[in-house]
């Protein structure tokens, strides 16, 4: 297969900067942003089919922001509809192997950089991306019988795919619910970001969603079977060694050895000690803040500072790439439903900050009497205000008791 830029694993992990950018697709910049991966019938797929919505790369002016819609079909014989997430995450993956094509992030947080020198070469259509991941796919996943890509760059037609994208992320979330790390014998592992952030592995269990928010346990475990020796795995949990911050005997092993032995210690529910790692696509940010003993939330879409002061994008910048930073985790943001949430710190009794969007969407999963506790950007824009705010409503960690 020949395309106008190179395309292959090597060319994971390149970044596409500023002086760089010849046009990006979503992003912080753009409203209108999605991808989805979907099962058809063997029928309903005709294999190769490329559709553009819209203005194409050449159409559009440099240097400029652009909606994007990004829908997968496929078909095979052996499908089934527990493997959507699992393709879906590949988008990642493969538009990742195009020379000057960078993606990060997913779902409706998207963002594509394509560079000044791809489109030099001949990338001026999404018609040779779509190329690509129909002939990726296949050849990689061999359960994959049929690829269709429809690209939509038209803002309106986004907004429209929008919704029933945001249903079938919501199925699937709620999918987990219930299942507790106790009753299951083995976590997921997933590696794919270490080609930006090589010493980052996420662990994925009933009540732990990635921090991409894309994999949860069950995407795991269909990920583990399609392609074994791909970047998902099964993690054996071992011994439990601390009960509270939820450390596993055979979890820090593999995290020692898929690291290569930059963590040893993986705590699995606390922002202290030696908490997970964070590569660059996590949808939200559980943040310690010292003034007040507690720990704000701050998500991707946030625009404007948060309470102590940054901006999302400053305090990504001191937590990717695949380090161990106490006092932070980059995390999904269905976490924050999870019964374990932050258990070794108190969970949601110890959060006293967070964008009023996600404070109403998580409504249903805070206790009543935490919900007016925890401050929004209504109630606190820094931290003597916050302070205020925690003193005035009696919030658990003024008085130190949120175990
Ligand atoms: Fe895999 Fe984690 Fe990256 Fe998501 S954030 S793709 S689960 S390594
Ligand atoms: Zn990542």
């Amino acid at each position: 297969m020949k395309f106008n830029v190179e395309v292959g694993p090597q060319f994971e992990g390149e970044r596409v900067r500023k002086d760089d950018l010849y046009i990006e697709f979503g992003g912080p910049k753009v409203g209108a942003k999605v991808e989805l991966a979907t099962i058809k019938k063997m029928d309903e797929v005709e294999h190769g089919k490329i559709t553009i919505i819209g203005p194409d790369i050449g159409d559009l002016a440099e240097g400029g922001s652009y909606p994007l819609g990004v829908q997968v079909e496929v078909a095979g014989p052996e499908l089934d509809k527990d493997m959507e997430p699992v393709f879906e995450r590949r988008i990642h993956q493969y538009c990742n192997y195009i020379e000057g094509f960078m993606h990060s992030a997913q779902r409706n947080d998207v963002w594509i950089r394509i560079s000044k020198d791809a489109v030099k070469k001949g990338l001026t259509s999404l018609e040779e991306v779509g190329k690509v991941l129909v002939y990726l796919y296949p050849s990689e996943l061999p359960i994959i019988e049929k690829v269709a890509v429809t690209f939509i760059t038209d803002s309106k037609k986004v907004e429209e795919f929008l919704p029933s994208a945001l249903t079938v992320y919501k199925e699937r979330d709620e999918r987990v619910k219930g299942l507790t790390e106790e009753v299951v014998d083995e976590f997921y592992g997933c590696t794919l970001c270490q080609s930006f952030a090589p010493t980052h592995v996420c662990i994925i269990t009933p009540e732990r969603v990635s921090l991409c928010g894309a994999v949860n346990w069950f995407d795991g475990r269909a990920a583990s079977k399609i392609d074994p020796y791909g970047p998902q795995f099964v993690v054996e949990k071992g011994e439990l060694l601390d009960a509270n911050t939820t450390i596993y005997s055979k979890v820090n092993e593999v995290v020692a050895e898929k690291s290569m032995g930059a963590s040893s210690v993986f705590c699995l529910h606390s922002v202290f000690g030696n908490p997970h790692t964070s590569c660059g696509c996590f949808e939200s940010i559980a943040f310690y803040i010292p003034e007040v003993d507690g720990v704000g939330i701050l998500t991707r879409d946030f625009s404007g500072e948060s309470v102590n002061g940054s901006p999302f994008s400053t305090m990504a910048g001191e937590l990717s790439g695949g380090k161990q930073v106490e006092g932070y985790i980059g995390m999904g943001v269905e976490y924050l439903r999870s019964p374990k949430f932050l258990k070794g710190d108190g969970g949601l009794r110890r959060v006293v900050w967070m964008p009023k969007v996600v404070k109403e969407r998580m409504k249903d999963s805070i206790s009543p009497e935490m919900f007016d506790k925890i401050a929004t950007e209504e109630h606190a824009k820094n931290i003597d205000e916050l302070t205020e705010f925690l003193n005035k409503v009696k919030h658990p960690v003024m008085s130190g008791e949120f175990s």
